[in-house]
């Protein structure tokens, strides 16, 4: 079934007209990943989040599907085995969306990593991880570390060379709703805007929800023989609703990430480098601009709207500026930025850096079974286990689950090799409109093998290439993404909103024309609409002081 905004009446019907096996209540990676697993494996199923797919912590991460090397600092071996092989899954099942990223790691004198260590963490790690081929770590020196990067020529005094690895780039946006496409297409039911209000009991046992269409209001009953809670930052507040909040819990933690012009900070890779406190960052380059990030503090405000302060930006520039003093970046070369918030699992006496990334499952009276901690990484690794679990529940669907074999939306591509085919192909296509050079690139890592359908309907739009490319996209996301508002479109679906927040300006009143049309919206809900993206807009460019 295409994920289609304009049938969610037809989806509801679906959603309140029989009991499913399972119902996932998050729509982030931990949910989509289990929808995938859960109903490739025969298990009727449903997914409903409360906002639009990866709205919460899926869609403000690093986006790097890692290796794992932190983990083995902190010694969890097995960790570290399960992601690196999990990486190489990941990046076989679309290559296109999860590609690799060379990664320079500088190390200076009383950094973090010292050149020894460095040397035998690394080998530790490509052989626990089974890195492979031109993935594999190299120790550079002094002078073969400025070679890669010139940028870090200013601190040449303290530079004592370099560990040269690879890390995988991904867009966690783009990667949860290409796994939420790919569930439907397995016969998952997934809605997006339809939030769990209650949960409902028979002689004390779970047995399904009562949710909420967020846009009419209407209630409707969803029958269910388990309910899973992947709700991410909101877990706790699910099984508060179920009373069996006890044990573990939740601590939030922050993570700010802030964009700059490339042309202010050209890096030639990914660095992941020192800061003063002990911890360690990214900066990575992406199309037109370079990100870095990210902080790392205790959070306990408002789990939907998470400020992103001065102080946090300033810290990351600070961090910056104090390993790339040349670049001398400002406050106001800040384009865009986001904050997210990391669910994991509470340890007493630990920092928020040091408390353990590993999932959890909670199982209550109820039947409620809910899931949290964990990394996008690890998305397949957490379904398979709550699959499992479900399966010896419900006494059907099959034992082993299959997703490593289930390439996602986009492709099928047989490796990075093809991708590159493909975009070639795509770039003659484009020669006819005169986009730039990297429309193409953009294209394949957002819609892979999509992107053929959305230049035949390019030639609809009577308009600049520009915005008749962005009206094209516009369409397929209302179509083929249940994309329901402006703001899913120009940040879950396209990544614009983050990544290249001057080319709203020029395809913001077009783009939302077509989403009054497609919707009928009436002008008080397009009015609406066009302040919640302004309000957007306003909040990731421009930050408050905390108070
Ligand atoms: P979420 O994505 O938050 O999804 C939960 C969903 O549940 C939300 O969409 C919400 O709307 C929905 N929901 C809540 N309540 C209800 C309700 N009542 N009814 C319906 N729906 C509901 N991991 C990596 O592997 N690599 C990285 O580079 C990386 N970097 C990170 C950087 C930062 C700053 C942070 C914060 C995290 C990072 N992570 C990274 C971790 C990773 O992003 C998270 O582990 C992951 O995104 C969590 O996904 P989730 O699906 O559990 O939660």
């Amino acid at each position: 079934m295409n994920l289609s905004a304009l049938k969610r009446n037809e989806t509801i019907d679906l959603l309140s007209s029989s009991p499913f096996d399972l119902v996932v209540i998050g729509g982030g990676i931990t949910g989509a990943g289990i929808a995938l697993d859960a109903s490739s494996r025969g298990l009727k199923t449903a997914l409903i989040d409360m906002k639009d797919f990866a709205s919460g912590t899926s869609s403000k991460s690093t986006k790097l599907i890692h290796g794992g090397l932190r983990y083995l600092k902190q010694l969890e071996i097995n960790l570290v085995r399960e992601v690196g092989r999990e990486r190489a899954i990941v990046h076989h099942l679309a290559p296109h969306l999860v590609s690799p990223e060379k990664m320079l790691l500088p190390l200076i004198q009383d950094g973090t990593y010292g050149v020894w260590s460095t040397s035998l963490g690394l080998w530790v790690y490509d052989a626990l991880a089974g890195v492979h081929g031109t993935d594999k770590r190299q120790i550079l020196d002094k002078e073969q570390t400025l070679q890669k990067e010139p940028l870090l020529k200013s601190r040449a005094d303290i530079l004592t060379g370099s560990g040269f690895y690879a890390e995988y780039r991904t867009d966690d946006a783009r990667l949860t709703i290409e796994i939420i496409k790919t569930a439907a297409q397995q016969g998952a039911v997934c809605l997006n805007y339809a939030k769990a209000t209650d949960f409902i009991y028979e002689k004390g046992k779970i047995t399904g929800l009562t949710c909420q269409d967020v846009f009419s209001e209407q209630r409707f009953e969803l029958r269910s023989h388990l309910v899973v809670n992947a709700a991410g930052p909101w877990v706790d507040e699910l099984r508060s609703k179920d009373h069996s909040l006890e044990g573990k819990r939740l601590f939030h933690s922050k993570g700010v990430h802030i964009v700059v012009p490339r042309s202010k900070f050209p890096i030639r890779q990914g660095i992941y480098f020192d800061v003063a406190d002990g911890r360690m960052i990214f900066a990575i380059p992406r199309q037109r601009v370079t990100y870095i990030g990210t902080t790392d503090t205790p959070y306990e405000g408002n789990l939907s709207h998470i400020p992103i302060y001065k102080s946090d930006v300033q810290y990351l520039l600070n961090a910056v500026n104090a390993m790339f003093p040349q670049q001398a970046l400002q406050i106001e070369d800040v384009e865009s930025a986001w904050a997210g918030l990391r669910p994991l699992i509470y340890e007493s006496g630990k920092s928020a850096s040091e408390m353990s990334r590993k999932d959890e499952i909670f199982e209550s009276d109820s039947g409620l079974i809910s899931i949290a901690g964990g990394k996008l990484t690890g998305y397949r690794k957490m379904a398979e286990r709550i699959c499992k679990l479900a399966v010896g529940k419900l006494g059907k669907g099959n034992a082993q689950s299959k997703t490593d074999q289930i390439e996602l939306m986009g492709g099928p591509f047989t490796d990075t090799k093809a991708v590159k085919s493909y975009t070639l192909h795509l770039s003659n296509r484009l020669a006819q409109f005169n986009t730039p050079e990297s429309t193409a690139e953009y294209l394949v890592a957002n819609y892979g093998r999509q992107s053929d359908l959305i230049l035949d309907k390019m030639k609809a739009f009577q308009a600049d290439p520009k915005i008749a490319l962005a009206r094209a996209e516009a369409w397929f996301s209302v179509h083929y993404e249940m994309a329901s508002t402006l703001l899913d479109f120009f940040n879950r679906r396209t990544g614009r909103l983050f990544f290249n927040l001057p080319s709203i300006l020029s395809i913001r009143q077009p783009v939302s024309e077509d989403f009054r049309q497609y919707f009928a919206w009436d002008s008080k809900r397009f009015q609406l609409e066009v302040e919640e993206l302004e309000e957007n807009i306003r909040n990731i460019s421009h930050f408050e002081e905390e108070a």
